[in-house]
């Protein structure tokens, strides 16, 4: 087996095929040297090492690939006409992961590879530039003691062990910037580092350059499994069996004076979606000086340099000056450049983010993949791909990632409290939309706050989880291809970023614009899509879902197959959904309209009662009002299906817990505080959701039915009366037992035959149940001879066959995901695997009674990816979800057709 591919002179091993096998960042790699781009030779070790690494160890796998990767790097040798160690002409090389997907910022990578004392003055001899050799060499110890080493900073309010001794010096010599080092300084500073590795670590920094590169790629492998990346992994739902593949690559190098330099660009906006190539780049700097964000990059284009300027309130002289774009700078690279973009966007069919280094004058490209990008810049340009022609519907609805469509359902700013505003200061858009919320300082403590901001003078890998939580991102350093730009835009989250002008002081926690101090726990808003910063809280609105939304919605409903409804308990969330395109309600959960005020009060009477006249009632009182909010939830629906379930819940989650609502309600109900205390007492449960709820409470309360029946049958006659069709779905909750449903479905019937012989008028409706207890799913042919429909209840489904109770899950249900005993969160996303089975056990077996049984789901999973497309695949009618999400079951709908 082949656990080595080669690429570089324009041929390669692999391709763009064999992601799995050689990680996103190889195949291209094979891919791009294949089609004839300059890309610097290397080679690619598989993902499949990874794991047997983890399997075999360190010195088994070292074994397993020594030979291939001899081989390899001396193939490298001579394609560059350099020698890995060599003392004349040294070949250096570069070490990164590449899994199979992008993961931004949280694997590791080694520049400058193959250094020691002696081969720096090789290169140092070789390039003439003797500044740039040792450049190079304390950078290769910074990061492979940062990266292998382990040489981190200790506590959060350390710096960088290398960066103080950086520091220290510039101090000592009076100077700002890593370029003013002499070279006696850049000779002390690699002396001082190894000197504090050797300190830290116990061991000589090594010397030997194969020693150097099977640390690095070790190191690689073991960074699979770091905190950082496991995070990343879950967050995403991806297995840690994937692996990582490791690329090394020949060096080439960006700092070797004016006539070099490095820079990322995009073929498109991934703020945007505009169509236009853009980028930023450095003279004279190595690739992570522009993602560090420690100078400011400048534009590749004019038109995009033109607009950073306007941005930053730049003079045209002075920016064709100071800031010149690449495309006035070096015009024949440009076009060089402008052709590469150009072809590798033709050649991949989508955005891509490619990364590129001039050594002397000589292009290179050194990586291009998918770019992230934004909901909106997603959406549009897989419509404007479309368009152009570059691909065809299927493709361009594949090319939307369905969770992603979410960042553009939530708010926007109010235009006119936008109005109002105080804008405190700019920095770049770097990732759009609106974020209000209270400043923390640290990413670890973006939790302490319901609606939180993290304010950064710039982010790092370890902050993700932080940045996750928070509202928004704000940085006074780096790019708009920061690391805090670059994985905000990825997770869809509001982030500024190089905000020069604050002051950010993490000692005493406070942020410092002009005059102007703000502190941990204020708020302050941030509008991504301008880059303004505005202080205090600013009002949010719902988007317009039109333009290019609009029209991939239509594109999915001409694919789609599966029918998308939506959860909704009131007409307002109805006419939500509507506007997201539900075509329908799966489930309206009756007991969410008993809690607001004057009907809770009712609500408690009714459980109250002791006798069934009292509870009578207290449901006369609360007949009208269930009427009119379903007659409200019909109207919205115009027409659709509409699925109503019966009071669901334990009783006791109405009932009042503390003694003041416990007094009141003794004295309009005039009975003793006792009394209120015991029947408190006595509807508490040892597991309430397996107790006295669902269906159990209209069979043991016949008259609750009843009353929610005629709130129903009256709302819809009273519509038909102005016009308004619609077919109530009226639902029975948490049936396990056949007679149990028909003791509900009789109830039903007799009370719609009681008013429709009241009212001499008449309408269809349907009786039906939820699939929700595990015994329902196992007798489903029986239930399907007398229900109507069948809808799966997959959150009580889950919570009964795992025995996981839905209430206290959430105590170890994290470690579970942490610990690998579960890939994810089974009440996020359907556990095909076991819940799957009753799922279509029960399908099967009631359309086989029933060939042409309504089959939905109405629990949470609804809405969730992967689970709409397993409800598809099972042959259901249709989802059911959260408003919010109806947009993405669409989406998901289509795909899972196509
Ligand atoms: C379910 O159990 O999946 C369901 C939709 O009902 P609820 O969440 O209200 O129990
Ligand atoms: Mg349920």
């Amino acid at each position: 087996k082949t656990r080595v591919y080669r690429f570089g002179n324009k041929t390669a091993d692999g391709n763009s095929k064999m992601k799995n096998l050689l990680g996103g960042k190889g195949a291209n790699l094979a891919e791009m040297s294949a089609i004839g781009i300059p890309v610097p030779p290397g080679f690619t070790i598989t993902t499949e090492v990874c794991t047997e690494y983890n399997e075999l160890g360190k010195e088994s796998v070292i074994e397993l690939i020594r030979e291939e990767v001899e081989q390899s790097v001396a193939n490298i040798e001579s394609q560059m006409g350099t020698a890995f160690g060599d003392k004349e002409n040294p070949l250096l090389i570069s070490v990164r992961s590449g899994a199979r997907v992008s993961m931004p910022g949280m694997m590791d990578t080694v520049l400058n590879l193959g250094m020691n004392d002696e081969v720096v003055l090789g290169l140092a001899k070789r390039t003439n530039n003797e500044q740039f050799a040792w450049d190079s060499y304390r950078r290769f110890i910074q990061m492979y003691g940062g990266v292998v080493l382990g040489m981190k900073p200790e506590s959060k309010d350390d710096i960088d062990p290398f960066e103080e001794i950086m520091e220290h010096l510039k101090h000592k010599r009076d100077i700002q910037l890593d370029t003013e080092f002499t070279i006696q300084d850049l000779q002390d500073l690699v002396y001082d580092f190894k000197d504090a590795v050797k300190k830290r670590t116990g061991h000589d920094f090594p010397t030997d350059p194969w020693d150097q590169l099977w640390g690095a790629i070790m190191a690689v492998f073991n960074s699979w499994n770091g905190d950082r990346a496991v995070y990343y992994r879950n967050m995403n739902g991806y297995p840690a069996d994937w692996g990582t593949a490791v690329n090394v690559q020949a060096m080439v190098y960006g700092n070797m004076g004016d006539n070099s330099g490095t820079g990322v660009c995009f073929t498109r906006d991934a703020g945007t979606g505009e169509n236009v190539f853009n980028g930023e780049y450095l003279i004279n700097a190595q690739g992570e000086d522009v993602v560090a964000g420690v100078r400011t990059p400048q534009q590749i284009t004019k038109l995009g340099s033109k607009r950073w300027a306007e941005l930053a309130k730049i003079e045209e002289e002075d920016r064709r000056e100071n800031y010149p774009s690449l495309e006035e700078l070096k015009p024949p690279i440009f076009k060089e450049l402008n052709e590469y973009q150009d072809i590798l966007e033709k050649h991949y069919r989508d955005m891509q983010d490619m990364e590129f280094t001039i050594q002397d004058g000589k292009l290179w490209i050194l990586q291009t993949r998918n770019g992230k990008r934004t909901g909106a810049a997603m959406v549009k340009i897989a419509m404007d791909l479309l368009k152009e022609g570059m691909i065809n519907e299927k493709e361009a609805l594949l090319l939307v990632e369905p969770n992603k469509l979410d960042e553009l359902l939530h708010p926007i700013f109010d235009p006119n409290a936008l109005k109002r505003s105080n804008i405190i200061a700019q920095g770049l858009p770097a990732s759009p939309g609106a974020a209000t919320g209270k400043i923390v300082f640290f990413a670890d403590e973006a939790k302490k706050y319901k609606h939180s901001i993290l304010v950064r003078i710039e982010t790092s890998p370890e902050d993700l989880e932080g940045m996750n939580i928070a509202k928004g991102i704000l940085t006074a350093r780096g790019g708009m291809t920061s690391h805090a730009a670059v994985v905000a835009r990825g997770i869809g989250k509001c982030c500024i970023s190089g905000a020069g002008a604050l002051n950010i002081n993490y000692k005493t926690r406070t942020l410092k614009v002009g005059d102007q101090e703000f502190h941990d726990g204020d708020w302050i808003s941030l509008n991504g899509t301008t880059g303004n910063i505005i202080e205090g809280k600013v009002a949010t609105m719902e988007p317009e879902l039109s333009g290019e939304f609009a029209e991939l919605m239509k594109l999915a409903d001409k694919y789609g197959e599966i029918k998308v409804r939506t959860n909704a308990d009131t007409p307002k969330d109805a006419k939500v959904a509507r506007n997201f395109g539900a075509q329908g309600i799966g489930l309206t959960r009756t007991e969410h309209m008993f809690f607001e005020m004057d009907r809770i009060k009712a609500m408690r009477e009714m459980i109250l009662a002791n006798t069934v006249k009292g509870r009578k009632h207290a449901l006369e009182e609360l007949l009208p009002m269930q009427r009119e909010d379903f007659e409200g939830i019909f109207e919205a629906m115009q027409g659709h299906s509409v699925t109503i379930r019966l009071l669901d819940p334990p009783l006791h989650e109405f009932v009042p817990h503390q003694l003041a609502t416990q007094k009141e309600l003794a004295e309009d109900m005039h009975i003793s505080l006792q009394a209120v205390k015991n029947k408190v007492a006595e509807l508490e449960e040892f597991n309430p959701m397996l107790g006295h709820r669902g269906c159990r409470l209209g069979n043991t309360y016949p008259e609750i039915t009843e009353m929610q029946t005629r709130a129903i049958i009256e709302a819809a006659l009273n519509l038909k009366e102005r016009g308004i069709i619609c077919k109530p779905e009226i639902m029975i909750p948490l049936v396990g037992t056949v007679k149990e449903f028909e003791a509900q479905e009789e109830i039903v019937r007799r009370t719609a035959n009681a008013i429709f012989e009241e009212r001499n008028d008449k309408i269809e409706y349907l009786v039906g149940t939820m699939i929700e207890v595990p015994r329902a799913a196992l007798i489903a042919d029986l239930i399907a001879e007398k229900a109507d429909f069948f809808s799966f209840g997959t959150n009580d489904l889950t919570q009964m066959t795992f025995g996981y109770s839905r209430d206290d899950a959430g105590k170890f249900l994290p470690i579970y995901i942490e610990k690998g005993i579960l890939k994810v969160d089974p009440f996020e996303v359907i556990d095909q695997e076991g819940v799957g089975q009753l799922i279509k056990l029960g399908t099967q077996r009631g359309r086989a009674t029933k060939p042409n049984l309504k089959v939905g789901i109405c629990g949470e999973h609804g809405g969730e990816p992967s689970s709409v497309e397993f409800c598809y695949n099972t042959g259901m009618d249709y989802v059911s979800c959260s408003p919010f999400r109806v947009p993405i079951a669409r989406l998901v709908s289509a795909q899972a057709a196509i």
